[in-house]
């Protein structure tokens, strides 16, 4: 399957029935070692409260956004998608722990 183009790929996988966008990606840059950044709920919570972001965005516009701010690097991506994900179950969560986050150092909107 990961020697088909990764662009072509994506959007054969998007063609099928059941797989959005975050699950696709996250199959590319996981499993395939393919760079597309992930897009998934932590990224919004997390993002919107810092108001990095439009948390009404759509997954291309936001996927864009990081895409085109960022180098494109499978490990890159990989790290920063796992210490989102880090932080939304540790501290940000749908009530937000902000007291010992990291990112606390920020103005958020909590
Ligand atoms: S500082 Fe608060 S709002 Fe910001 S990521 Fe941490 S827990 Fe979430």
């Amino acid at each position: 399957m990961f020697s088909i183009p990764g662009k072509a790929l994506r959007e054969k996988l998007l063609a099928l029935n059941g797989l959005g966008p975050e699950t696709v990606d996250s199959i590319l840059l996981y499993a395939g070692g393919i760079p597309y950044f992930v897009i998934d709920a932590y990224t919004r919570r997390i993002f919107s409260r810092h108001q990095w972001l439009d948390a009404k965005a759509s997954y291309d516009t936001l996927q864009h956004d990081f895409m085109s701010q960022l180098p494109l690097h499978v490990q890159t991506y990989n790290e920063y998608h796992a210490l989102i994900v880090k932080t939304a179950k540790v501290y940000c969560k749908k009530t937000a722990d902000c007291s010992d986050c990291p990112l606390r150092i920020y103005p958020s909107t909590l």
